[in-house]
């Protein structure tokens, strides 16, 4: 589904060239792009602009495990010491597809070649060595669904959701991105993962709390083993969010940066933790897919645009 949220692209461009912050604070060895120059010139940092949770892991692009073998593609340093889970957050680099997908885009619903997004789906699939790349029509609602073992429910058309979570070995879960978070949730106890497209929406709607619980009820996973990571997304930087009075509950207020912008990464960190999930098994890449267009689809900065991936799979043994 696209995102109906209809940025003030004018106002927004002012607001950015204004008020800047880009959440890396090292660019090093990646290329600037069109990252704000402003922050570069006055200096403020991440832990200027969104002190919440400051014992999270937030990473920098040059704290991220870098792999550029193949495809340009991201891995979580904590997540990266579970042996029995493969992961990646691709980039849009990689791929076949045109302006303005180019070129690993994996969406399916921005009127792109369908043929070029099935061959950028089956790069991906033959990156992580997944023998199936499982997708669902994302909704930004608060549904699971869950691929068991012994079950043969791997669709061929995928159903409406916006969680996957299986424990089955080498089915790879895929979700699709322009700004909205992706997810990843492992229990390294009972070796079940999920992931998770998460934007606003599904903040508003605590599908990431629903998600922990549904692994609890489905597979007696236990929230205090879980292991959480939170992909490039919409940074604090470029949060905004006008008329949120209207759509944000209350608690998020606890999270507003200044005025209309919204830490939506620190509002994410706090409902794992409310579901459960210990501070120091979640980790945040700390990177805003806004300020970065160089390496990330985004919606809010570029609309039409492509989706990049978040995928994660349980190793086959
Ligand atoms: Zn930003």
């Amino acid at each position: 589904m696209t995102d109906t949220y209809e940025p003030r692209q004018v106002r927004e461009e002012a607001a950015v060239n204004k008020n800047v912050c880009v959440v890396t604070e090292s660019i090093s060895g990646l290329p600037v792009g069109r990252m704000c120059r402003s922050w570069l010139e006055e200096g403020c940092t991440a832990k200027d602009f969104s002190p919440f949770f400051p014992d999270i892991s937030r990473y920098t692009l040059s704290n991220l495990i870098r792999q550029d073998d193949g495809l340009l593609h991201f891995c979580f340093p904590k997540l990266s010491e579970q042996d029995n889970l493969v992961h990646a957050v691709f980039t849009r680099e990689g791929g076949v597809s045109g302006e303005p997908f180019a070129s690993l885009n994996v969406g399916a619903s921005v009127h792109d070649s369908p043929a070029l997004v099935q061959q950028n789906l089956a790069r991906i699939q033959a990156c992580i060595g997944a023998e199936e790349l499982v997708q669902v029509n994302q909704v930004h609602g608060d549904d699971a669904v869950v691929f068991r073992k012994g079950s043969a429910v791997f669709a061929e058309s995928p159903c409406s959701a916006d969680a996957l979570i299986t424990n089955v070995p080498g089915r790879g879960l895929m979700v699709k991105l322009a700004d909205c978070q992706g997810v990843i949730l492992y229990d390294p106890e009972k070796n079940v993962v999920g992931v998770v497209h998460c934007g606003w929406r599904g903040n508003v709607q605590n599908i990431l709390g629903k998600t922990v619980r549904r692994m609890e009820k489905e597979f007696f996973c236990r929230p205090a083993a879980l292991r959480a990571a939170i992909g490039p997304s919409l940074g604090p930087c470029c949060g905004e969010f006008q008329g949120h009075e209207r759509y944000f509950p209350e608690e998020f207020r606890r999270f507003q940066v200044r005025e209309n912008f919204f830490d939506l990464w620190a509002v994410s960190c706090s409902q794992l933790m409310q579901a459960g999930v210990a501070k120091t098994h979640i980790e945040i890449s700390g990177i805003c897919t806004r300020c970065r267009t160089d390496l990330f689809y985004s919606y809010r900065k570029e609309g039409k645009t492509g989706r990049f991936a978040v995928a994660a799979m349980l190793r086959k043994p």
